[in-house]
């Protein structure tokens, strides 16, 4: 509401210095402006005002955004975040939960905005049991079960998945883009099984981590020879908890001292009453290694298939499950799918998680290429931006940009949660090194943070000092190291002890975690940066030389000269030369041509100034006008 005259005015006597020609300011000075001559001007320090009584919040949002809808200074939300340990710039995006708790800071509440219908969660399988109960029951077929082999280490999971495999797939040729899926189907009586092949526990804990399951039946592997041990009640657990039907596999019953018996009656003393028993869990024995008794084991698998009626909609919507990822160098990213509804086709555009792409190649477990999967057909496909996690879903989009903008979507929330988890390493300005103990879960992640570390430049005036580097969990008496050298303590995948971590509370001990290398590295370096002072940059104008004192008062002085080299500008420092001698220095306040306020004076022009000085300016002095500019922090190699 003022001419671009007043502007200009107001401006010079608030300070700010543009020059006369210019016809644009930026953002952060136009901020500031409004901020000042505003008529209520903010100021940091005063008591929160509730602007805005409830704002809408979409699942993730910039902080700039956020301080738009409070109607809050930037500045004034920043520093709130970093009250409640979020460390976020003006760009960076944080989820709905972290700007609720912002937003009430500032006595504002918080509403979920209803954005589209996606908001960009990363879907759980729990989504896919949601979208199966929504298809019509006349739409839904019998589906092949969906079986993972579990149990003790040695009972011969591997052994069993191996000769099932063998007796019912047709070698083919190898595939282009792997061999082993970790997932395969074969027929049995006309009827085909898809078993789970990735013995071990790993890939099914990482999908309960994540919510899923995918396993439609569980077949126990337990040694006839050695019985019921630890991972065998492990799995019982297992069953129970999820609700999985499970049928026992008692193998190696070819070995002279198998015991089938004796397996039968200690799963009864865990609760599960095999048939014999008069219960209802069905107990095969087999041998894994000659392939005896595996007929009758696939046999009761489908019996126990057509009792709980697995189904889904081939014509439904295209939802699946990874059960496997990886990178390939051929191929980029591959994930091995195991359809759970609808169809997938090669060239569909597929979401899933955080990656998107279109199916560029589809292929079974024997490397066969497949145009089309049905539910519960494992498939490796490549074409995808990233490699995605296990467990994450596949859905089909309509089109590979909404693929894409569904799955950007799941990476900034991602990128959101994780800003809001890590902490930061906490540096002292005083102190003009960074002391670190390391931690990391094995050998081979703490070469690679030591070496990522070693490469950030620290030379000069911050250090980087690793005070101790280990592998194993974090411990108390690392607290109590941290303690007394005052160092941080940084964790790469490593567990806390419950006990270090009540010590690091009491003590006040910073200790970090991290999953992924380069996060570390970055905040390392932005403690290193935060420790470094801000380096003023100068860069001379011009000179003058004094030819009149008009003035002197206790803090300005009124004197007249010449410009004899570059330029000299309004609000600039100089430096007093006295016979080539520096005697002192100051601050031109007002600047003045012909006794007209100008910005600048060139070379060769005669000018008047008012200016602030240390000592008093004597005529015939030469004043060394120059500018100041804050070096952005950059560390140095030395
Ligand atoms: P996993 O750790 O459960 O996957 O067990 P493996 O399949 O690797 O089997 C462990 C050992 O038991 C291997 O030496 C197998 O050859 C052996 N094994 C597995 N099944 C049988 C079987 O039915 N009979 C005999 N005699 N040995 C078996």
């Amino acid at each position: 509401n003022m001419s671009v005259h007043e502007l200009r005015d107001q401006m010079k006597q608030a300070g700010y210095h543009i020059s006369p020609r210019a016809r644009k300011v930026d953002n952060n000075l136009a901020r500031t402006l409004l901020q000042k001559f505003s008529k209520k001007p903010a100021q940091e320090a005063a008591p929160v005002v509730v602007r805005v009584a409830k704002i809408q919040v979409p699942s993730f949002l910039t902080v700039k955004d956020l301080a738009v809808r409070l109607d809050q200074p930037v500045s004034a939300v920043i520093k709130k975040l970093i009250e409640n340990g979020v460390m976020a710039s003006i760009n960076e995006e944080i989820d709905a939960d972290t700007a609720g708790i912002i937003a009430a800071e500032f006595g504002t509440e918080t509403e979920n905005e209803k954005a589209g219908e996606d908001s960009g969660v990363r879907l759980g399988l729990g989504y896919v049991a949601e979208q199966l109960a929504l298809e019509k029951p006349e739409t839904l077929v019998p589906r092949p079960p969906i079986v993972a082999v579990m149990g003790h280490v040695d009972h011969g999971k591997t052994t069993l998945l191996d000769t099932i495999r063998k007796t019912n797939v047709a070698a083919t040729e190898s595939g282009a883009i792997t061999q082993h899926i970790g997932a395969y189907q074969i027929v049995s009586s006309g009827k085909p099984i898809t078993f789970l092949d990735t013995p071990g526990h790993e890939a099914f804990s990482a999908m309960r981590a994540r919510g899923a399951n995918v396993t439609d039946l569980i077949v126990l592997v337990v040694a006839a020879d050695d019985s019921v041990k630890p991972q065998t009640v492990e799995v019982i657990n297992r069953a129970k908890l999820t609700q999985t039907p499970l049928i026992v596999a008692i193998n190696k019953i070819d070995k002279q001292d198998a015991q089938p018996e004796r397996v039968k009656g200690d799963l009864a003393s865990l609760g599960v009453t095999v048939e014999d028993y008069g219960g209802k869990v069905p107990a095969i024995p087999l041998s894994a290694k000659t392939g005896d008794g595996i007929d009758k084991l696939l046999e009761i698998i489908l019996l126990t298939a057509e009792v709980e009626d697995f189904k889904a909609n081939p014509e439904g919507a295209t939802l699946g499950a990874v059960i496997e990822s990886h990178l390939s160098r051929g191929q980029g990213p591959i994930a091995t799918v195991l359809v759970q509804n609808g169809t997938l086709r090669a060239g569909d555009a597929v979401v899933v998680g955080g990656a998107y792409g279109k199916i560029r190649s589809m292929e079974d477990a024997a490397g066969k290429k497949l145009k089309i999967a049905a539910p519960a057909t494992p498939v490796a496909i490549a074409g995808l931006s990233v490699v995605p996690e296990t467990g994450d879903i596949l859905r089909v989009a309509d089109s590979l940009e909404e693929a894409k903008n569904l799955a950007t979507l799941v990476q900034k929330q991602e990128r959101a949660k994780r800003l809001q988890a890590r902490t930061q390493i906490k540096a002292d300005p005083n102190q003009k090194e960074l002391r670190l103990i390391i931690r990391a879960d094995v050998q081979g992640s703490l070469e690679a943070i030591n070496e990522t570390l070693g490469k950030i430049p620290v030379g000069g005036e911050v250090k980087l000092n690793i005070v101790s580097a280990g592998v194993g969990e974090i411990s108390e008496s690392d607290v109590q190291l941290a303690d007394n050298t005052k160092s941080n303590i940084v964790g790469f995948h490593a567990r806390l002890s419950p006990a270090a971590a009540k010590l690091g509370k009491q003590k006040k001990v910073t200790i970090d975690q991290y999953d992924v290398i380069y996060e570390l590295v970055e905040d390392v370096t932005s403690a290193l940066l935060s420790m470094m002072s801000a380096e003023i940059v100068e860069t001379s104008l011009g000179r003058v030389k004094i030819k009149g004192v008009f003035r002197t008062e206790k803090d300005y002085m009124i004197v007249g000269g010449e410009v004899i080299e570059g330029k000299i500008a309004d609000k600039k420092k100089f430096r007093v030369f006295r016979d080539k001698q520096p005697v002192g220095d100051g601050k031109i306040e007002e600047l003045q041509q012909n006794k007209v306020e100008v910005d600048e004076v060139r070379a060769g022009q005669e000018f008047g100034i008012k200016a602030k000085v240390s000592s008093p300016i004597e005529n015939g002095d030469v004043l060394e006008v120059f500018d100041e500019t804050v070096k952005k922090r950059e560390l140095i190699n030395q």
